[in-house]
């Protein structure tokens, strides 16, 4: 990948990418006596990729790019991929918290339907898991099970994905 200047951004509580200044601005950093604290002074200035695990995200408030920790920039990268390649169907990919700042690419399928499809890339590996019901998905007890190499192009787990779902 070529070397660019982004914002730096962060992945909040609230399974939002927000980049620091829109941080900043919605208060994320404030203390209640409307201090801020632990921004870098040139919080707004665009920077070379903080730490080599860092990815380019879109920041979900004003649409800047950002450096984001690399999972949630590529799960970011397939669901918007996969919602442009199905916009007509009735479900949707969206980010979602997992727990301890863990991020998970969930797709959900209108209702009555309970299948929900869950892409993980935590430690490494990009892992698409299909559960018949969020308790299925608890109890780890998926239906079907891809593991794509970390490295693998969005394009190429976009198009697994959409057979994933088309599978059912
Ligand atoms: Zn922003």
């Amino acid at each position: 990948m070529t070397e660019m200047k982004l914002l730096r951004g962060v992945w909040t509580p609230w399974a939002t990418v927000w980049c620091l200044p829109c941080d900043l601005k919605l208060g994320r950093r404030t203390t209640p006596g409307g201090r801020v604290r632990s921004l870098p002074v040139d919080f707004d200035a665009p920077v070379d990729r903080p730490d080599e695990f860092d990815g380019p995200a879109t920041c979900d408030e004003c649409g800047a790019m950002c450096w984001v920790r690399h999972d949630v920039s590529l799960l970011q990268g397939v669901g918007d991929a996969f919602n442009e390649r199905t916009w007509e169907a009735p479900m949707a990919a969206n980010l979602a918290q997992t727990g301890g700042m863990c991020c998970a690419l969930i797709v959900t399928f209108a209702e009555p339907s309970t299948r929900t499809i869950y892409v993980t890339a935590m430690d490494g590996p990009i892992v698409i898991g299909d559960y018949a019901s969020e308790d299925a998905a608890c109890e780890g007890e998926a239906t079907a099970m891809l593991e794509f190499p970390d490295g693998t192009p969005i394009p190429d787990i976009v198009t697994a994905l959409v057979g994933v779902v088309g599978g059912a």
